[in-house]
């Protein structure tokens, strides 16, 4: 494949090995989402099916899956007639809107997800957190769209863990940390995360539920004040 990012994304999995059969449409996926989510393709600008099968040297058919599935997870838009758009960026108000719902749940799932913290569990965190501090690749904007992949799974563990599937669901349905990873692509956004993450983390180590509360809290508010400059 000669596309540098798929290249790079071949060597940050795991397995360091590309299953070329079984990975192609993945790949295009996730070169696609990660042009997405660090506005190389930018909010609301269309996407031609056949500029993408150009750029990365494929076929029409992974190209159409990928947008499928990004058009699942609300970043892509597919009208009638005129085809494959990326989702246009969230207004100033639903941001306000969003980030008001998350520090009415989130703060209170963390007290009560600290009462369910096994061994186990704590592991299954650190390590959702952990993923997000490693360096994997050369490419910057692979390794933004994992964070942002990375972070939402992190957050999404929590709400798992404080055992209420409809609040959970709630904020999936949102599909909150594409839209605000797509605010802005900046290395300070992921960065500041990270320490904020590791005091979340320590206060569920310590058994602490309102230091976790508290603590999910300033990373909330951090987050929104983080990303506000983008609608400057
Ligand atoms: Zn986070």
């Amino acid at each position: 494949m000669e596309n540098p990012d798929l290249t790079v994304e071949a060597e940050a999995r795991p397995s360091g090995r590309i299953q070329r059969a079984n990975s192609l449409a993945g790949d295009v996926y996730e070169a696609i989402f990660a042009q997405l989510m660090s506005l190389k393709i930018p909010p609301g600008s269309r996407i031609t099916v056949d500029n993408l099968v150009r750029e990365f040297d494929v076929s029409h058919t992974p190209i159409r899956e990928a947008l499928g599935r990004l058009e699942g997870e609300g970043l892509v838009v597919k009208t009638h007639l005129i085809g494959y758009r990326a989702a246009p960026q969230i207004t100033r108000r639903r941001f306000d809107e969003l980030y008001e719902l998350r520090l009415l749940l989130e703060p209170a799932a963390a007290a009560k997800a600290t009462a369910t913290l096994d061994e186990e569990r704590l592991t299954a965190l650190r390590e959702a957190a952990g993923v997000m501090a490693r360096r994997v690749g050369k490419d910057e904007r692979l390794r933004y769209s994992n964070f942002a992949r990375q972070d939402a799974i992190f957050h999404d563990k929590i709400m798992e863990f404080a055992q209420n599937e409809l609040i959970r669901e709630t904020l999936n349905h949102q599909h909150t940390h594409f839209h605000i990873f797509r605010l802005m692509y900046h290395s300070r956004v992921t960065e500041e995360a990270l320490d904020e993450h590791e005091a979340i983390l320590a206060a569920f180590a310590a058994g602490d539920a309102s230091g976790a509360a508290d603590a999910m809290r300033v990373h909330i508010e951090n987050s929104r004040d983080r990303l506000l400059p983008a609608f400057e």
